[in-house]
């Protein structure tokens, strides 16, 4: 193993320093004013990213923590939802929803198609459901939907919208009060640059007045939301993690959220030109809609899977396998949060040289500067 270790998944991602400092704090309690100034400063920075004007929920859990909270909120036992569903995180929607006895109606896609938004007026026209879930980008393709035509299409429909947002919100547009979106899910650990361990939840009006019958007591939102109010939290929260997401987020907004989505945009292109100036196929889409994770196709004779153990035992460099059924079949290269073009650079040297290594067919010595030159290209060329 190499000393120096580089980290280009799409989660967890690196953190920047700033941000690990603030964790490493003395600890505080949490009923104190130590930690409400640092809470409700981290909150109102949560909605400024969400751009909503909705209450953000913040909660000590993975993202599927708050992603089984809409359930366990929104949902009435044995009652139809629609899932739209297109890889590892819709199927993580449709479980959720069955394991709380919904009926889960799925609108499906192969893994590394893009849902549109006419086939679910279709579907709904069809067969009517009050709640739809939907993944803004699906982590295990690159695919990235357009959330505003979807949300428009289920707000026609009368129907709650729910946008699984883990691996989107900072990295590309997500207009949430704007696109008239009810409830966005996300985590620490993706573009907002913090570790594993908080998970987010915004809830329009519509969503907060049609919520079901289903148990719950931590998820309960209503507990979350009166607790947040007060700005004294419902259970002790993750205080070093919040401490952490604070600076995170002043980080992110003192950029500017459009300048972060413009630079993932460029990441995206960057990375994808790269690839293919190896001579690689992508999995994932080939257009700026896939600003969050580039999937590539391992070439022919090499096991993706030999391919990231190499990388990461001979050069220090982790990527992300392919899920499911394209395990051994994809890598994925992830370009969020805290992430610049010699990021990219480097995993695309590492890639490059690490198949040659294992003698695949490549091209060689024209990826670094391929994606350097598509990162200067301007955006609307
Ligand atoms: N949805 C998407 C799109 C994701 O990328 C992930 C994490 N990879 C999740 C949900 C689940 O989040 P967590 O692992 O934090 O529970």
């Amino acid at each position: 193993m190499t000393e120096k270790r580089y980290l280009f998944t799409p989660g967890p991602t690196p953190v920047p320093p700033q941000v690990l400092a603030a964790m490493a704090e003395p600890m505080v309690h949490h009923r104190g004013p130590d930690f409400r100034i640092v809470y409700e400063r981290c909150l109102a920075r949560l909605k400024e990213v969400f751009r909503t004007e909705n209450e953000v929920l913040l909660y000590a859990s993975s993202g599927t923590g708050t992603m089984e909270s809409a359930i366990a909120n929104l949902c009435v036992p044995g009652e139809r939802v629609c899932v739209v569903s297109a890889g590892a995180f819709g199927n993580r929607w449709a479980a959720i929803a069955g394991a709380y006895g919904c009926e889960v109606d799925r609108l499906e896609y192969a893994w590394g198609e893009t849902p549109y938004a006419d086939d679910l007026a279709s579907r709904l026209a069809e067969r009517e459901a009050r709640v739809v879930l939907l993944t803004h980008s699906e982590t295990s393709t690159g695919v990235v939907l357009d959330v505003r035509a979807f949300a428009a299409v289920v707000q026609q429909a009368g129907a709650i919208s729910v946008v699984d947002a883990v691996s989107s919100l900072g990295a590309v547009p997500l207009e949430t009060d704007e696109w008239g979106v009810d409830v966005v899910v996300s985590g620490s650990q993706k573009a907002l640059m913090t570790p594993p361990g908080l998970a987010v939840v915004s809830v329009s009006q519509g969503a907060w007045d049609a919520r079901g019958t289903l148990p719950r007591f931590y998820f309960d939102w209503e507990r979350t939301r009166k607790a947040q109010e007060i700005f004294d939290a419902a259970f002790t929260p993750a205080v070093s993690l919040v401490l952490g997401l604070d600076v995170a987020l002043g980080i992110l907004l003192e950029r500017g959220l459009d300048a972060a989505f413009e630079r993932h945009l460029r990441l995206g292109r960057a990375c994808r030109e790269g690839i293919k100036a190896m001579g690689l196929e992508l999995f994932s889409p080939d257009d700026d809609s896939a600003a969050v994770v580039t999937a590539v196709h391992s070439p022919d004779g090499v096991d993706a899977g030999d391919l990231l153990l190499l990388l990461r035992d001979r050069h220090g460099v982790t990527l992300a396998p392919g899920q499911g059924a394209l395990k051994g079949k994809i890598f994925r290269i992830g370009h969020i949060g805290y992430f610049d073009v010699f990021d990219i650079a480097t995993a695309l040297a590492a890639v490059e040289l690490a198949l040659t290594e294992l003698g695949a067919d490549i091209e060689r010595g024209a990826a670094v500067t391929r994606a350097l030159e598509a990162y200067e290209q301007p955006i609307h060329a």
